[in-house]
């Protein structure tokens, strides 16, 4: 297992489960233990926990750590490190991804246990902070940074927020929460640097800051692959997560593959992914044909609210709310042929949980019935 992060972690504790006894190491670039990522913009940041280590003893598992290990590139059989070669029988990427970051080298992004703990230590009463990129993770650190008494500006290029995740309409609705929490949202505005104490728009217009969070995405930890196996975004694997190269499988962040319930490669940078495709993995290592082929699923916390989505909507050609989405709660609905295809819940579990079983089961649905936020998701189908 290359990357120890939850997809690597994951892994090994499959392979145990599914009966293997033989050798198992385990490559991780971090001196941690793998640790769990989604408390870093939650709990840890604010304040109610410091530690996120993942349950498995490696002893117990009996499992090689080679921790603050980078792997450097691979060959048939051979994995290269910064120290020294490992001889293999399989390898399973799960390398991760790393933050983008913007032209100017200033500001901090949010990946690791120590970026969690110094931002957490950043935010105090009345420091200016920016945030760029008002996505996920925008969203969870402005809402820290709201709670800590922070002066908070997020700037997002796009129209909306959360809109390349969710698209424009629904990510709009979200875009009054920010005003309720006494952050200043600005739209359609792009950022040309990051400098040390400041934040340089497009517009040539600086944005003084005592603190500066870059979250614009991440992009898979793939590069020191090369040229080794096929990459497209991630590294491009099969259904049954079988990269170009014998015997090299690819998990969570790291891995983009093809889907076949939504007939695309996906490239899906989620917990839940990242959690369930080391069950497939683990199975196809040991010589079985286990199809990955989950109904993406991914929530955030912000501003209070638990926003969760289900599915991937990019075939859509009907679209309608459940609820109000000016209102507490509400469900936003894609479908295409009248079957759903995605769900995005504000505060509504339930709608969440049936629309992700309807997602799978490929239901059709009556659209009056589903548009109806006090008909249970479950029974609006046709
Ligand atoms: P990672 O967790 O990135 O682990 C990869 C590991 O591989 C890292 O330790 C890395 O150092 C190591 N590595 C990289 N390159 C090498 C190399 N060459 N050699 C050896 N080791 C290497 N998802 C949700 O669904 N909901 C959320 O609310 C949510 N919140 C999040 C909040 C934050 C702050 C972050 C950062 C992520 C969040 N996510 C969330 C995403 C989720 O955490 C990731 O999808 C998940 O961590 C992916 O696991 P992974 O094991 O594939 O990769």
């Amino acid at each position: 297992m290359v990357g120890g992060g939850l997809a690597g972690s994951r892994t090994v504790e499959e392979l145990r489960a599914a009966g293997y006894t033989g050798q198992l190491t385990l490559v991780g670039a971090e001196p941690h233990l793998p640790y769990d990522r989604p408390p870093l913009s939650k709990a840890v940041l604010a304040g109610l926990t410091d530690d996120t280590t993942l349950p498995p003893s490696y002893d117990d598992l009996d499992v090689e750590l080679l921790l603050s290990r980078r792997a450097v590139g691979l060959g048939e059989g051979v994995l290269e490190t910064d120290r020294g070669q490992l001889d293999f029988d399989a390898l399973v990427v799960a390398t991760g991804a790393v933050p983008v970051r913007l032209p100017g080298g200033g500001g901090r992004t949010l990946r690791t246990v120590e970026d969690a703990r110094a931002l957490r230590a950043a935010l105090r009463l009345g420091v200016r902070v920016v945030v760029v990129g008002a996505g996920w993770i925008g969203a969870e650190v402005a809402t820290a940074a709201a709670r800590a008494g922070c002066r908070v500006t997020v700037v997002e290029a796009g129209r909306a927020p959360l809109g390349t995740a969710l698209g424009e309409q629904v990510g709009a609705a979200t875009a009054g929460w920010y005003d309720e929490a006494g952050v200043q949202l600005l739209l359609g505005t792009g950022v040309a640097a990051v400098e040390p104490d400041a934040v340089v728009l497009a517009s040539g217009k600086s944005l003084p800051a005592d603190c500066v969070v870059i979250g614009i995405g991440v992009r898979p930890d793939v590069a020191w692959l090369g040229s080794a196996v096929r990459i497209e975004r991630g590294v491009a694997v099969d259904e049954h997560l079988r990269s170009s190269l014998p015997k090299v499988y690819a998990v969570g962040d790291a891995a983009a593959w093809h889907s076949r319930r939504f007939g695309r490669r996906l490239s899906v940078e989620h917990w839940d992914n990242a959690l369930h495709a080391p069950t497939a993995a683990a199975a196809n290592v040991l010589g079985g044909g286990a199809v990955h082929d989950p109904v993406p699923y991914f929530w955030s916390e912000q501003f209070g609210r638990t926003v969760q989505y289900a599915g991937h909507s990019g075939g859509a050609d009907t679209f309608l709310w459940r609820g109000d989405p000016g209102g507490a709660q509400w469900t936003a609905c894609w479908l295409r042929n009248g079957v759903l295809e995605a769900v995005a819940t504000v505060d509504r579990p339930r709608d969440l949980l049936q629309g992700r079983r309807a997602i799978a089961a490929e239901v059709p649905f009556d659209l009056e019935r589903l548009a109806d936020p006090a008909v249970p998701i479950r029974t609006a189908v046709r």
